[in-house]
């Protein structure tokens, strides 16, 4: 058995149909190729990780460790008041299984990470004496794939940490890249508001990046809790058309206090609301209140509460260097006073409405100094929907039914105060 092959000449139309077809096939080929190495372009260009951070006390050294997919650029600096280590590096991935120190370790009482600003992650180390870096290395290949930093603090006289502390921001500033949000998009985004009248409302979710804010009994954050409540606020109160809902930030990032006041100044906002879910030490305490702005606390828990609130930008590892005054003083001066009048008269009527659908606080209106509060013309309440130190609220809180019961009696607060035929 045997075979025969024969050649036949190609006529012209075949092989012409033959070169498209084998240049189809050259062109698909490159595009795979080059598909393939954009897939390892985009993996590479990615944000890096950061996934172990551990702290170890020994004699002579506190030891941290960060471990993490490739080397990054660290730039530290020191704080006092309390004492702070801030590493600020370019946007990373926290993928850390951890929510911080459950106890201290050797001088270090804590810390935290996340996104300070668009730019730049953070974590912020909180000492519980002056210390400063005595050794910075960066280990690559430790195992697969993976580099380690390791910071030994060793610790010095407070003088000798405020010269190191003074440097450092120094440094810092000259190497920080401007953060890109920008204060004029913002207003001529919005600069439609008296064409459209439509009432400006500023829901601002506490806390957010490097400020966790509280966390739950059962692991709840407050950062996220009140970000997710926010966006449910936002959908519900916007079904109306007369109404525009901004959000102060709409991801995990820190806001300074100074910023989330500003936003509702530059919108010429008709009302500012602040949403939080804070903890207190009396854990069977319950239910929604409502504050708003005073020199002086209503109470006692009040007093504390406002005073914790009022330390975020701290919390956070803020240069308080930088910022103004204007922003931690809780004096009052006149202009404010007809602004206080509106934001009480608003918490008043929005307390029967809380009530009809929520648990209220026994004292569901209360006053204390926060900052956040003081925009002077801007009429501006702080709701605490619950508390993350109590178990029941803390399920309660996240679920959808009640971000949207809270979110429809606001609504209804809102149409009183503005239409109060
Ligand atoms: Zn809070």
């Amino acid at each position: 058995m045997y075979f025969s092959f024969r050649i036949e000449p190609m006529p012209p139309l075949k092989l012409i149909k033959s070169i498209i077809l084998f240049s189809v096939y050259l062109m698909t080929l490159t595009c795979v190729a080059s598909s393939f190495s954009w897939a390892q372009k985009t993996l590479s260009n990615a944000e890096p990780e950061i996934f172990n951070l551990r702290v170890g006390a020994h004699a002579d050294k506190t030891r941290l460790v960060l471990d993490m997919d490739r080397k990054i650029d660290i730039t530290p600096f020191y704080l006092l008041d309390p004492y702070r280590l801030v590493l600020d590096m370019p946007k990373v991935r926290f993928k850390i299984n951890s929510t911080g120190l459950v106890r201290p370790v050797g001088d270090v009482s804590g810390y935290r990470f996340g996104l300070f600003d668009t730019n730049t992650s953070r974590v912020v180390v909180d000492l519980s004496k002056p210390m400063v870096i005595k050794k910075l290395f960066q280990l690559s290949g430790v195992s697969n794939s993976s580099t380690r930093l390791v910071i030994d603090l060793k610790s010095v006289s407070k003088s000798v940490f405020q010269t190191k502390s003074a440097a450092s921001i120094q440094k810092r500033q000259k190497k920080r890249t401007p953060n890109t949000f920008s204060e004029a998009n913002l207003t001529s985004n919005y600069s439609s508001k008296k064409k459209v009248d439509k009432k400006i409302i500023i829901i601002d979710p506490g806390h957010g990046g490097v400020d966790p804010g509280a966390i739950g009994r059962a692991g709840t954050y407050e950062k996220n809790l009140v970000l997710s409540t926010a966006q449910v606020f936002k959908s519900v109160i916007e079904k109306d058309r007369g109404y525009k809902v901004v959000l102060t930030r709409t991801r995990d990032q820190f806001l300074p206090l100074r910023k989330r006041i500003s936003r509702s100044k530059l919108l010429n906002a008709d009302l500012f609301i602040s949403i939080h879910a804070d903890s207190i030490s009396n854990s069977a305490v319950r239910g929604a209140t409502i504050y708003t702005l005073s020199e002086t606390a209503s109470d006692k828990e009040a007093a504390q509460l406002a005073e914790r609130e009022n330390k975020v930008d701290i919390i956070s590892g803020m240069d308080l260097s930088e910022e103004t005054k204007e922003v931690t003083n809780i004096l009052i001066d006149l202009a404010q006073r007809e602004t206080m009048n509106q934001s009480a008269k608003f918490a008043g009527l929005l307390v029967p409405e809380l009530r009809k659908v929520i648990k209220t606080h026994r004292r569901p209106h209360k006053f204390a100094g926060f900052a956040v509060l003081k925009a002077p013309d801007v009429p501006s309440i702080l709701l605490e929907m619950g508390y993350l130190s109590n178990l029941n609220d803390e399920r309660l809180l996240k679920t959808d039914g009640f971000k949207k019961r809270l979110a429809a009696s606001i609504k209804r607060g809102l149409d009183k105060y503005f239409d109060p035929n």
